[in-house]
């Protein structure tokens, strides 16, 4: 069994290799995203995995 975990850089900053390792982690942290990276559009749960991290519903004009 091959347990992959979240690698500690953030996304912006993967290579192919690490991409490939870490993609089923990265799907769960799109589908539950509440941050988007500033400077290159990717997003995430977590704050650390983004260089330019910005809250996503901090830019939305809609108010529910
Ligand atoms: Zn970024």
């Amino acid at each position: 069994m091959t347990q992959s975990k979240l690698p500690k850089k953030s996304i912006c900053k993967w290579d192919k290799s690490t991409l490939a390792d870490a993609l089923p982690l990265l799907a769960e942290q799109v589908q539950s995203a509440e941050f988007i990276c500033r400077k290159c559009g990717r997003v995430a749960a977590e704050k650390r995995l983004l260089c330019k991290a910005a809250r996503m519903d901090s830019l939305s004009e809609k108010k529910a």
